[in-house]
């Protein structure tokens, strides 16, 4: 009881002196794939992000034309593309480590046993109405299985991102990828956060204290080399998107403690 008390005591009083920066946290970028037995996107990556302690991982969202929702990045693969295929036929391709093309459903009921954050990209479709539908759909499955709490929701489409920001439950996460807008604009429309590019927040390294007064997050896409996750780190992105968690994951711990405000 009196450790809790010093404990709760001091916390208070460093969160009073407004010292206390939160360390970056580890994204992966369509999970961790860059490892035996992984692939981009595929449920393994998705496990595997998870087991080292990575605090979400990202994946891509598209709909078919009969309106199922699929786990893929690029859209294409193996003479089909995901807009214009029916789902029993996209599905069916197997990527990289012999998995099929994960249905959503699929993917997040794999979730629902890890502890992981579910960073979903929801990809630009040229039909809008489907991308509109895969939006709806979205929320509702995150809803049925009891994960609206570890959903994250990121896009580069913006009528995608003004749906998100106004469909998606209060206080989730919605953060807009193109960085073609300023923190205000961000705020404006609803988002909670920016994702853009790291060559952005170098460009406008004010944005970073500019989000942070607005309230708004900052994550950072797609980091790998050394120097630009350390940049990230000392910058204070609050989240940094990589294909190398484990680089990060070790760096973080490095600095941990060294770190000075
Ligand atoms: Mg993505």
């Amino acid at each position: 009881m009196k450790l809790t008390k010093f404990i709760l005591g001091a916390a208070a009083i460093v969160l009073g002196a407004g010292v206390m920066q939160a360390e970056s946290k580890v994204v992966a970028h369509r999970g961790y794939w860059d490892t035996p037995g992984s692939a981009q996107n595929s449920i393994r990556a998705l496990v595997k992000a998870d087991s080292i302690g990575c605090w979400g991982s990202e994946f891509d969202v598209w709909c078919t034309p009969d309106g199922e929702l699929v786990v893929d990045h690029d859209g294409y693969l193996n003479g089909y593309g995901v807009e214009s295929t029916p789902s029993r036929i996209f599905t069916a391709q197997t990527i990289k480590n012999g998995e099929h093309i994960p249905t959503l459903r699929e993917y997040l009921e794999a979730a629902k046993d890890l502890k992981i954050m579910l960073v979903c990209e929801v990809k630009p479709h040229t039909n809008l109405q489907n991308e509109k539908y895969a939006i709806t759909q979205i929320l509702k499955m995150a809803k049925e299985l009891g994960l609206e709490d570890r959903m994250v929701y990121i896009t580069f489409s913006k009528p995608g991102f003004i749906q998100l920001a106004k469909e998606a439950p209060k206080g989730t996460s919605v953060q807009y990828l193109t960085g073609d807008y300023i923190p205000e604009q961000i705020e404006f429309m609803g988002g909670t956060g920016t994702d853009y590019h790291y060559s952005v927040f170098k460009k406008y390294p004010e944005w970073i204290k500019k989000c942070h007064d607005l309230g708004l997050t900052v994550n950072a896409w797609t980091v790998n080399k050394p120097a630009d996750l350390q940049w990230c780190i000392d910058n204070d992105v609050d989240f940094i998107t990589t294909n190398d968690p484990e680089l990060l994951i070790k760096m973080l711990k490095e600095n941990k403690g060294k770190k000075k405000k």
